[in-house]
């Protein structure tokens, strides 16, 4: 299966996850719980390289309410 990529609208959260060709389009963010969209990532292993050193706090928000601070709320 490929590896799609997804970016929140609504927290701008990003994450990875395996689907099927024919999955749907959004997936649920692991942030906010609300629909993210498939994002095309076929440029994506240098963006993923510098992904895993973000921050703990960027991929697991338990501040700020609804977006941990990524959104500037
Ligand atoms: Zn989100």
């Amino acid at each position: 299966m490929p590896l799609y990529e997804y970016n929140c609208g609504l927290c701008d959260e990003r994450f990875e996850k395996l689907e099927t060709m024919s999955a749907a389009k959004t997936s649920e963010c692991p942030a906010c719980g609300q629909p993210a969209r498939r994002v095309l990532s076929m440029v994506a292993a240098p963006v993923r390289a510098g992904a895993g050193e973000e921050p703990s706090s960027f991929s697991a928000p338990s501040a700020g309410g609804c977006c941990g601070g990524g959104c500037g709320c």
